[in-house]
């Protein structure tokens, strides 16, 4: 297969900044290494694939100068990062125009902020060219393209048209806004086309992932499902992959380096006796830093006892002060500090500590660790690292945290305290709260938390990253997106009739029978078991019927038919017409699951009318065909974007099917049925599987190249051939079975 040969093609990493900035210093320059999440997380795995990262350098000035050149070919050599010149007028109107004054406020909710110029577009347009030259310039067949961030919304496509078989993964690490507030934006329709063209788009949560779906629905037309957009003839495959951060980072600092632990137990004796509360930011407006201080000032002034008791440091890392709103934030920071420092500071207590300017690690990490509250409220952010930072510091701690439910990382925080840090008065209420959780509840939170923090690092990220974007793309050039063509009956017939043993694989409902509106209501017409029945009297014909329905279904249905493979709920559990006996895949499975899964489905059971629960051995469904339609596709994309949450770190995976959801172990899929028949039914030359829906292909993809695999339906499939419905192949199977018994009787 040509998709595995290239899986171990180089990574291209694409960034707006590359972890190293050129700066000139007098006549010389000067390489300021950053450091930061991205960086961490892509070093090893650019290591791992011998890959290269492609991204700007920071700097726009002359690119002929010698001495600038030579340092951007020792970056090149050494480290394989490659820099994008931009000159400054195009990163001007690039990077602080529609980057950050159109794109930024609108994805961060603030529309009223939007500030759009049509020379900003261009330039827009023009940096991204110029990110595609320079990936072009390096890319090989096999590499794999990751491209991050909202300063390269074009990139996919520019290089999807350059190179239509490149593999390109898109990650967003700001919000997607919802299609309400998206269609606001100006040149919105070329940004979705844009990010389009990538194989594997990812988002930090699943409601930035149905904003964009809606967004591609209202805009473009394109309908999706929960997982995949089908565009141009391609699929784009959609995520939620919130990133994580390197947690040894933080605590290789606190537990080994002499001056951080210096450091945390000077401060630790410094506010001895009192609480800390921490705030880390970006000086920026989405932060909600001047919300945390007028909440912090009715904290104080409606609960004298805190005065003296607690003070609050808050970190604001100064950025993008070209942009007048920035300017305006810090002036109105400053005041509000001024102002409350002013109003309550006693001769040996000053409420707010502020340090409007960066710090090193070594100091973040210290404070991270002495902190007894996070305060991490801003008013809409991507995901929010400085919460799991502060997690990470706290291993053996009794921090509390305090989280804006409107930053992406609440999706994963169920531990915190969540406010809407709008609502200025509740707030000061929960930290009230948070501060008088006793020390066992606070550390049990904080133990959960950390669990996660740890095991959702940036480096499973990545990996998790890498390896869905590469089976996406395989899926791509297997050319699953194909349509296959209608099945040449008479060729299908003589081939059946040709080969000396044969090979019948068929699902059941939507391929032998028509959907009923209830499970239970599509029962098999008696000529169904006698036209399976006189094609698997044929010795030289193996039989199965390889469906999701239970072993008790197919028991009463086709029980009694001889010499007839039986496999049900997906290949789970299997019967052989030698031994009788029903065979878990599985012997040891439990199903203790099923009671926290079964409260969710009932949740949608109840509030969707005509929708019922079935309960399976190894699997539970939803079934809403008899739903208002929309109403059901709506509720069944949301069913699954809540149990995907709920299942992450679990054998089992929810599906969407026809008209149902079903939450299964990955393991009982129709591929492993195959394998299974193989150990005792010898190779035929003349094997057919047939399928109506997504569980069907995972056998279509399992089986040999010159195998006959026939669609069901008008769906897209990996399918060779397709047929309009379950009589038509009910016809075909009669063709067969017409031969045997001619066969037979002569
Ligand atoms: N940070 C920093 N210097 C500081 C304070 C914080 O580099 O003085 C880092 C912090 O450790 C975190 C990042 O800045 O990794 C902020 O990331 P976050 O996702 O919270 O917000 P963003 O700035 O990306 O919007």
């Amino acid at each position: 297969m040509s998709a595995n040969e290239n899986t171990d093609g180089r990574l291209v990493v694409v960034s707006n900044r590359l972890p190293f900035t050129l700066k000139r210093a007098g006549d010389a320059w000067r390489t300021d290494r950053s450091t930061g999440g991205l960086a961490t997380a892509m070093g090893p795995i650019l290591k791992r694939t011998g890959g290269i990262w492609i991204g700007w350098s920071g700097d726009s000035s002359d690119p002929q100068d010698e001495r600038r050149q030579k340092t951007l070919r020792r970056w090149a050599e050494r480290e394989r990062y490659f820099a994008v010149d931009i000159p400054a007028e195009v990163a001007e109107g690039f990077y602080e125009g529609y980057s950050n004054q159109t794109l930024w406020p609108l994805f961060h909710q603030f529309p009223s902020l939007l500030n759009f110029k049509p020379e900003h577009w261009q330039a827009y347009i023009e940096a991204n060219q110029r990110f595609r030259d320079v990936v072009l310039e390096h890319l090989r067949p096999g590499d794999i393209v990751w491209v991050h961030d909202y300063q390269l919304m074009l990139l996919p496509q520019l290089l999807r048209e350059a190179v239509p078989d490149a593999r390109i993964g898109f990650f967003l690490h700001i919000p997607f806004p919802s299609s309400p507030i998206f269609r606001l934006l100006p040149r919105r329709e070329e940004l979705l086309q844009g990010l389009l063209g990538a194989d594997y788009l990812a988002f930090h949560t699943f409601s930035y992932l149905q904003h964009f779906r809606a967004s591609a629905l209202r805009i473009l037309g394109l309908d999706s499902r929960m997982d995949r957009l089908e565009v141009g003839g391609r699929s784009v495959r959609l995520d939620a992959l919130p990133i994580g951060i390197a947690p040894g980072e933080f605590t290789e600092l606190l537990e080994h380096d002499a001056e951080t632990i210096a450091r945390r137990d000077e401060l630790r004796r410094r506010f001895e006796g009192r609480r800390v509360l921490l705030g880390v930011d970006r000086l920026d407006y989405t932060k909600g830093i001047p919300e945390r201080f007028r909440t912090f000032r009715r904290l104080l002034k409606q609960t004298p006892e805190l005065r003296g008791k607690v003070v609050l440091i808050q970190v604001a890392v100064p950025s993008r002060e070209v942009i007048p709103m920035y300017k305006e934030l810090r002036q109105e920071v400053d005041e509000l500090v001024g102002r409350i420092n002013g109003e309550f500071s006693t001769p040996d207590w000053t409420p707010i500590t502020y340090i409007r300017r960066g710090i090193p690690p070594t100091e973040l990490a210290a404070l991270y660790s002495v902190a007894d509250l996070a305060w991490v409220t801003p008013l809409r952010d991507g995901l929010n690292l400085v919460v799991k930072e502060y997690v990470a510091c706290q291993q053996e701690g009794a921090g509390v945290l305090v989280l804006s439910e409107f930053a992406g990382a609440a999706s994963e925080m169920g531990e915190a305290f969540l406010v809407n840090p709008y609502d200025e008065e509740r707030t000061a209420e929960t930290i009230e709260r948070a501060l008088a959780l006793p020390l066992d509840a606070r550390r049990e939170r904080m133990r959960a938390l950390h669990k996660r923090v740890v095991r959702n690092n940036v480096f499973a990220w990545g990996d998790r990253f890498i390896s869905n974007l590469r089976e996406a793309s395989s899926a791509r050039v297997d050319n699953f997106s194909e349509q296959p063509q209608a099945l040449p009956v008479e060729e299908a017939v003589a081939a059946f009739r040709q080969a000396g043993r044969r090979r019948l694989l068929l699902d059941y409902d939507g391929t032998l029978v028509p959907y009923a509106n209830r499970p239970q209501d599509a029962v098999p017409p008696a000529e169904l078991a006698e036209l399976l029945s006189t094609l698997a009297a044929d010795p030289a014909t193996a039989v199965a019927v390889v469906s999701g329905r239970s072993r008790g279904d197919l028991e009463s249905w086709f029980g009694d038919v001889r010499g007839l493979w039986l496999a049900a709920e997906h290949g789970a559990i299997m019967r052989s017409p030698e031994t009788m006996r029903w065979e878990p895949y599985r012997p040891t499975y439990t199903s203790e699951w099923k009671e926290s899964v079964l409260t969710v489905l009932e949740h949608f059971m109840d509030r969707t009318p005509g929708s019922l629960i079935e309960e399976k051995e190894f699997s539970l469904v939803w079934h809403y065909r008899m739903a208002d339609p929309e109403f059901g596709e709506w509720l069944a994309n949301e069913l699954v974007s809540n149990l995907e949450q709920m299942l992450a770190d679990t054998e089992l995976r929810a599906y969407r099917g026809q008209k149902t959801v079903e939450v299964k172990p990955g393991w009982a899929n129709k591929g492993e049925v195959l394998a299974r028949l193989s150990e005792s039914a010898p190779r035929a030359e003349f094997c057919l599987a047939a399928g109506d829906d997504r569980t069907d292909e995972d056998l279509f993809a399992r089986l040999p190249e010159d195998a006959w695999t026939i669609h069901v339906g008008d769906r897209r499939t990996r399918a060779k051939y397709c047929v309009a419905n379950s009589h038509e192949l009910r016809r075909l199977l009669a063709r067969f079975a017409a031969r045997t018994e001619s066969h037979a009787a002569g």
